[in-house]
């Protein structure tokens, strides 16, 4: 470790979040480095930044893109060394010359390397609320048990996490307000969305984000993954946790203490504040987000989710009372459908409906180890699968 540069291991790097972490990192050259970059399968994208950022290792996930990846390197005369397969995303993150992991890979394929991350003791900047949500329970005992640090950099717990300061006060709390968008669909019919297009789903009112996200945002989906995730990073009950629709998202969450106190946390929609938080914590660095305007904004606005119009929300609390492998069989099938929705197989409303059916048609498990996870995960994509197909069909 070259002095008192953090080396950080991004794994997403091309996506959004890795994006806007090489934003805040490409502001702090005397604080943080990139030392490992990773992505799916892009791999001009990714020599694209190596070109940039010059890290020491470059790791591409599809195996096949290996040669193209070690070639292109050699040919931009880096030293960077190139590597491949899921295996190296979890090698990567253990080694010792890198302090902090960034986990911003999408899906549930993001979790061998997250759980790596904190069974290594890393300080884990945690982006990925799959893992979480799929194997919450195991992660928060590795973490706890090897010493990671977990800062969430999904937005409303990153807010949660700045207004629950780790002072032992946990005990008065009296619930968790997750702040949601309400997405590009809020106050329509069910009926008006039976024909939506994928990118009028990806097309967000205040967020810039990946394609997936972005339709877990328009379903309510990604609030409901974040419900979970929310139960698991502060070990709160689900009855604690209420989504509050709060169109201008400006407001990112807020706790409910016992003695009246509400605290919030505020900010322009950008993903930079929560990573820089996540990076510069305990202290705080300029993340490049614009100052909040207030007299601009002059209005906050509250409203009650509807889950009639989205019942993904709903499933993913039921899911979460439900516990054990549910989660894990509610994301896994969340992933296909939206997947298909994205592939023009299946509508936006079969999204739900899909979930619903691949619930319903597996039953629910105690979480014994990560094995029993992997297990539920693939025979949850199975069985999704088959819906889509049956109801993409029709
Ligand atoms: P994205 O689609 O823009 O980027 C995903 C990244 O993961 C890319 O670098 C891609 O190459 C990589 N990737 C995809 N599939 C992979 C696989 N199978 N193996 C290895 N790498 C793979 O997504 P994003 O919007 O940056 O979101 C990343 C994560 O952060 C998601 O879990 C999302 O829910 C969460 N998150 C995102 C935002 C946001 O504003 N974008 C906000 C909160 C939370
Ligand atoms: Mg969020």
């Amino acid at each position: 470790m070259a002095g008192t540069i953090k080396n950080i291991a991004l794994l997403g790097a091309t996506g959004s979040i890795g994006l806007s972490t090489l934003d805040v990192i490409a502001r702090h050259p005397d604080k943080y480095r990139a030392g490992a970059l990773s992505a799916h399968s892009k791999v001009d994208d990714l020599l694209g930044l190596c070109a940039k950022f010059k890290p020491d290792v470059a790791v591409i996930a599809d195996p096949d893109g290996y040669l193209a990846l070690r070639d292109g390197l050699k040919n931009l005369g880096l030293s960077t060394k190139a590597m491949s397969g899921p295996e190296a995303l979890c090698e990567v993150v253990v080694a010792s010359e890198f302090d902090t992991v960034l986990a911003a890979i999408v899906g549930a394929a993001g979790m061998p390397s997250t759980l790596a991350a904190a069974g290594a003791g890393k300080r884990l900047l945690l982006a990925n609320k799959e893992s979480v949500v799929v194997a919450g329970e195991i992660l928060m005992r590795t973490a706890r048990e090897n010493k990671a640090e977990i800062l969430p950099i999904d937005s409303e717990h990153n807010a949660i996490y700045q207004c629950m300061p780790g002072d032992g006060k946990h005990h008065a709390v009296r619930r968790l307000l997750l702040t949601a968008s309400g997405g590009p669909f809020r106050g329509r019919t069910r009926e008006s969305l039976a024909s939506i297009t994928p990118d009028q789903a990806c097309a967000h009112p205040n967020w810039v984000m990946g394609r997936k996200i972005s339709v877990d945002s328009a379903t309510l989906m990604n609030k409901g993954l974040e419900v979970i995730e929310a139960h698991h990073l502060f070990n709160i009950a689900a009855e604690q946790i209420e989504v509050v629709v709060h169109p201008q998202s400006i407001i990112h969450s807020l706790v409910d203490y016992v003695d009246g106190s509400v605290l919030a946390q505020l900010g322009n929609p950008d993903m930079r504040t929560a990573i820089a938080y996540g990076l510069s914590w305990p202290e705080r660095i300029d993340s490049g987000v614009a100052p909040l305007d207030l007299i601009a904004l002059s209005r906050f606005d509250f409203e009650k989710a509807d889950t009639d119009v989205f019942p993904c929300l709903a499933l993913a609390f039921q899911a979460l009372t439900l516990g054990g492998t549910a989660p894990a069989i509610l994301n896994a099938a969340n992933e296909i459908a939206v997947a298909a929705f994205l592939d023009e197989k299946l509508s936006f409303l079969d999204i739900a409906n899909v979930i619903d059916a691949t619930l319903s048609a597996i039953s629910a498990e105690p979480v014994r180890d990560l094995d029993v996870l992997l297990a539920v995960d693939h025979q949850a994509r199975h069985k999704a699968q088959e819906f889509v197909n049956k109801m993409g069909a029709q």
